[in-house]
């Protein structure tokens, strides 16, 4: 399938059986903002949950942590965020047209444009530097969009972070901000959890929720959104076992997109270079999936060092020291976090499930998502609405409900039934027939090999039951 095909499928599928629909859609949409439809949640949800489960669930050093979104605004002085979190901007005079200048140097150096525009390329890593891009005579450039030359402007910093204010005074004093990441809210809850949690060190805190960023180039649907949800773990250790325990939560993070069903070879680590280092860390790796559009990270696991705390303790005046009672030691920990995209996460596993084929003569598409995440685990249908079927089929239903969501169909041919269900990812389709009023079978069906079998309806639970256990 093209690759750009590809993506339209996924899109027109999501808003065809109700994952994801435009904000505010009747009123013509809200820039890069959307909304999860039932299926949309229901599979965000299962995503959020199992990363939990991996997370604290099946480890006795990570508890769990719900911070607000709004913050006191020295975190983000601590954070770095009020200074650093900018994007250098170019604006076409002409067609006003906003780029963030490191997109416009990608497209230039691409065409060889370096050495005309600014008398050699600029130091890589560095296209988000006011001064490095001095180098650049933006006069002389072309703008990528409506081709004018001589309209960009120069670059002039813009923070990504969306401010409001709190209480009745839109002033200075009461600005707040939405938080443009989940991390800071651990770092500030970092003593409650140690004094309340019983943890020592290593230990982990682990938040799922809201982020925002004024994004200047979103795009590439819920790719890349000003409103969006980050699953971030922020691992508290030991300075000296700080380097081991990022290889370790690398690999076990890359293990983790394997068991929730991402194909291998769709997923690449990328240690990050001296240049791409973000200020706060030693070492990093993205762990990457090749969307429709390109390899793209998908979530970053980072050493951080002792930044965090270091600034938190210096912004704050608190004491964020730890005190080792084995060793009598006192230090400040050093954080490796992994951090992720949930809704990323939700793409790459629609676009990774996302499958075509022809099933006795009529196309069929179908989302191979794992058992485990899928919205619906299992279709119930009777083959005719008459005779009994129905209320056997809607019996069926209640019973399996205990086990996994479950969706009933009583109209239309079993085929169509089948295919509905296919492409939302339903793993099993349980259809009830005259049969079953006979010997109280029914047919199971599987959505990946289309095996159909007769199995007595008394099973249903403990199979099903144990489908989804293998599953995760
Ligand atoms: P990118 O380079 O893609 O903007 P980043 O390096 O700024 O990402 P981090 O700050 O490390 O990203 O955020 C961690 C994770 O949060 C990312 O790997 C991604 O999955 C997710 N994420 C970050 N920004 C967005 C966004 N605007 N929309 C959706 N998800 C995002």
């Amino acid at each position: 399938m093209a690759k750009q095909n590809l993506m339209d499928k996924v899109v027109s599928l999501c808003k065809r059986r109700g994952f994801v629909f435009q904000s505010s859609e009747i009123y013509g949409g809200l820039g890069s903002i959307w909304d999860y439809g039932p299926y949309g949640i229901a599979l965000k949800n299962n995503i959020a949950n199992y990363w939990m489960r991996e997370m604290v669930q099946l480890h006795d050093n990570i508890v769990g942590l719900d911070a607000a979104i709004l913050m006191h605004p020295r975190v983000w002085e601590a954070s770095g965020h009020v200074e650093g979190f900018v994007d250098p901007l170019v604006d076409c005079k002409q067609c006003k047209a906003r780029f963030k200048a490191q997109d416009l140097i990608a497209v230039w150096r691409k065409k060889n444009l370096m050495d005309e525009l600014a008398g050699g390329d600029i130091t890589a890593g560095k296209e988000g530097d006011l001064e490095e891009l001095k180098k650049i005579n933006w006069s002389k450039a072309s703008c990528t969009t409506c081709g004018n030359s001589g309209s960009l402007t120069e670059p002039r910093q813009f923070n990504l972070m969306l401010k409001t204010f709190l209480g009745p005074v839109e002033d200075k004093s009461a600005t707040v901000f939405l938080r443009p990441e989940t991390a800071q809210g651990i770092y500030v809850n970092y003593q409650n959890v140690m004094n309340t949690a019983r943890v020592k060190l290593p230990f982990g805190i682990a938040q799922i929720g809201k982020a925002f960023r004024n994004e200047i180039t979103p795009g590439n649907f819920i790719f890349r959104t000003r409103e969006f949800e980050q699953m971030e773990m922020q691992y508290f250790v030991n300075p000296t076992d700080a380097s081991d325990i990022l290889i370790e939560w690398r690999d076990k993070r890359l293990s983790y997109y394997h068991k929730l069903g991402i194909r291998s070879e769709k997923l690449r680590l990328h240690q990050h270079t001296k240049e791409e280092l973000a200020h706060y860390a030693a070492d990093a790796y993205d762990i990457e999936y090749e969307f429709p559009f390109g390899w793209q990270e998908l979530e970053g696991i980072h050493n951080r060092t002792n930044f965090d705390l270091s600034r938190h303790m210096e912004y704050s005046g608190k004491d964020l020291q730890y005190f080792d009672p084995d060793t009598k030691e006192k230090f400040i920990p050093y954080i490796i976090e992994t951090s992720a995209g949930l809704n990323r996460t939700l793409l790459t596993c629609l676009v990774d499930a996302y499958n075509e084929d022809v099933q006795e003569g009529e196309p069929r598409t179908f989302l191979s998502l794992s058992p485990m995440i899928a919205p619906i685990k299992v279709g119930v249908f009777s083959l005719v609405k008459k005779d009994g079927l129905r209320e056997i089929a809607d019996n069926i239903a209640s019973d399996l409900r205990q086990v996994g969501t479950v969706f009933t169909d009583h109209t239309g041919s079993i085929g169509k039934r089948y295919r509905r269900m296919d492409e939302i990812g339903t793993p099993w389709g349980i259809t009830v027939d005259y049969q079953t009023k006979e010997d109280n079978t029914v047919t199971l069906r599987d959505r990946d090999t289309l095996d159909q079998s007769r199995v007595s309806a008394d099973q249903l639970k403990r199979i099903i039951s144990e489908k989804l256990l293998t599953a995760s």
